[in-house]
């Protein structure tokens, strides 16, 4: 079995402040981590390794040092790693971002699983995995919790949603997004770290994977960030009194009335 596994260098968003007067990231000084959904994606896949089988190749597309991250992965039992890194690519929003990771498993293979977390936790937005899907045309599915068959033609895996728990029987290859559910990623080994650092990252441009300039970066981005800020929330306490409970049921109810809210 081949496995892919899409993995993201995010700021440490435990340490990353809002500038007050430019209203953007400060993210000098803060470190660099391997998202943590995806630490969870690669535990999924390395577990399915263990049991039935399977070449596991981490994927990125971001700067250079990202192969800090891919190294960690590599430590926990993924067997090759691939770099996408060009200006080419840069600025890309989501669309142009899963494009070039869809161009870059074209490349890589046929992979009978791509794999990634539920969302990154600097962009928040869980679209990359399924867009993905969309470019290479495969079945998807998303926010799975537990992996319950494994089969050489089928996955039968537990997602949760709005409505509940639902159990999908979803045909490889596909696209599946983990929730930190799947199960705790494990510490690297002393032996597979130093194994991974010895390890050679495979590093692509965009024209290594045929991705054409428009396609990719900002020119192949629909969207653009304006602007990022906290939003103000501006609280007002108001402290009623009256006579009786009844008198201060009333007097709320005219307050509530008065704002709108009833
Ligand atoms: C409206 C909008 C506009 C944006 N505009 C810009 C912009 O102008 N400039 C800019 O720099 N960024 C921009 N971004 C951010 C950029 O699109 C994202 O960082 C990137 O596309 C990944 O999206 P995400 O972080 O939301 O990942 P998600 O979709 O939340 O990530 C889900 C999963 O996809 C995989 N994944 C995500 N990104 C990667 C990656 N790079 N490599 C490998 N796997 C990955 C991981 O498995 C991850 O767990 C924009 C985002 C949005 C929503």
């Amino acid at each position: 079995m081949e496995i892919v596994v899409c993995i993201k260098q995010v700021p440490d968003t435990t340490e990353v402040k809002i500038d007050p007067v430019k209203n953007t990231l400060i993210r000098d000084g803060v470190p660099s981590i391997v998202n943590p959904f995806d630490e969870y994606a690669v535990e999924a896949a390395v577990r399915i390794k263990e049991q039935y089988g399977a070449k596991i190749t981490v994927l990125t597309m971001g700067p250079p040092q990202a192969t800090s991250a891919l190294r960690k992965c590599l430590a926990m039992g993924a067997d090759e790693a691939v770099l996408v890194s060009d200006r080419a690519v840069a600025g890309a929003d989501t669309l142009a971002t899963s494009y070039t990771l869809a161009k870059a498993i074209e490349k890589i293979g046929k992979p009978d699983i791509i794999f990634c977390g539920k969302m990154a936790i600097d962009g928040d937005t869980a679209q990359v995995g399924p867009g993905i899907a969309e470019h290479l045309g495969l079945p998807q599915t998303t926010y799975v919790q537990k992996i319950r068959e494994v089969s050489p033609h089928r996955l039968v895996v537990e997602r949760v949603s709005d409505s509940g728990h639902e159990l999908v029987s979803i045909p490889l290859p596909c696209v599946v997004t983990v929730d930190k559910a799947i199960g705790e990623p494990r510490y690297p080994s002393v032996k597979g770290s130093i194994n991974a650092s010895r390890q050679e990252i495979i590093t692509w441009s965009a024209a290594d994977i045929d991705a054409p300039p428009d396609k990719t970066g900002l020119n192949g981005s629909c969207t653009q960030v304006m602007r990022i800020f906290t939003p103000q929330i501006q609280k007002h306490n108001e402290m009623l009194s009256a006579e009786s409970d009844d008198a201060l049921c009333d007097l709320l109810l005219a307050k509530l009335q008065e704002a709108k809210i009833v």
